[in-house]
């Protein structure tokens, strides 16, 4: 569905991404691991379009997106839920949800979005004309995935949807990527908790300093000993 091959990246002249390959098939969960500034943010960004590629591919479907815009790239069928949530605080709940629908044509049919979307966060059914400002951080959380579903991704991007989570709200929202994953929707995560990401997730790369120095099943990985020292603090 997915492949990077030999992709570099720059933010100026530092850089962040220095030939990054992978690959991810449809419907499997992939996630990202590595310390902090390894890169996992940058990959995604790369790939929604939002940092260009100064050299290398990125193949989405047999077509090249690496030089696509960010609204082409949704269009297309990949869709980034980013860090640190980045709602629009001061839209209600739905409006946030509707600004996720910009890119689609079929409004009749969003109601069928609306409708996946408050079954998997009924909460925010329930807080639908609350600002998204006000919502408790899970909350928010909820709503930048949400968001994230309403242009119907073929491929979804999570970046560190636990973050400042309470621990029953973590395994709530991995319980959610697992469902939207069931639900025939290929998802690249990328966690701080790596030992959760790696449970729910059936490959995964680990990054080092803009490269890929490992890639793996997530089964095995979870038993390496090496992994458990350098990634899961055991
Ligand atoms: P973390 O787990 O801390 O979020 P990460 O693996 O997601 O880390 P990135 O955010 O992708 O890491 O950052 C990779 C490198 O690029 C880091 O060295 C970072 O300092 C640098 N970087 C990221 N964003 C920018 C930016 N906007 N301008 C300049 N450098 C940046």
């Amino acid at each position: 569905m997915l492949v990077l091959s030999n992709v570099h990246a720059f933010y100026g002249n530092i850089q962040a991404l220095k030939g990054i390959s992978l690959e991810i098939k449809e419907k499997e969960i992939v996630t990202l691991i590595g310390s902090n500034g390894a890169g996992k943010t940058t990959t995604l960004k790369t790939i929604a379009g939002l940092l260009r590629p100064k050299t290398g591919s990125i193949q989405f479907n047999g077509e090249e997106i690496g030089n696509k815009s960010a609204p082409e790239i949704v269009k297309l069928g990949i869709s980034l839920s980013p860090e640190g949530r980045q709602v629009f605080p001061r839209m209600t709940v739905l409006e946030n949800l509707e600004m996720g629908a910009f890119s689609r044509k079929d409004k009749a049919e969003m109601n069928g979005s609306f409708e996946r979307i408050y079954a998997l966060f009924p909460r925010l059914y329930e807080r639908k004309h609350q600002a998204a400002g006000t919502l408790s951080g899970g909350e928010q959380q909820m709503l930048a995935i949400g968001r994230a579903l309403m242009s119907k991704p073929k491929l979804l991007m999570l970046d560190e949807p636990s973050l400042g989570l309470a621990p029953l709200l973590v395994e709530t929202i991995f319980q959610l990527i697992r469902e939207i994953n069931e639900q025939g929707t290929t998802i690249l995560l990328i966690e701080q908790n790596a030992r959760m990401a790696l449970m729910i997730a059936h490959r995964c790369y680990v990054l080092e300093t803009g490269k890929i120095v490992l890639a793996d099943d997530a089964k095995h990985l979870l038993e390496s000993d090496a992994v458990k020292k350098a990634y899961l603090g055991e």
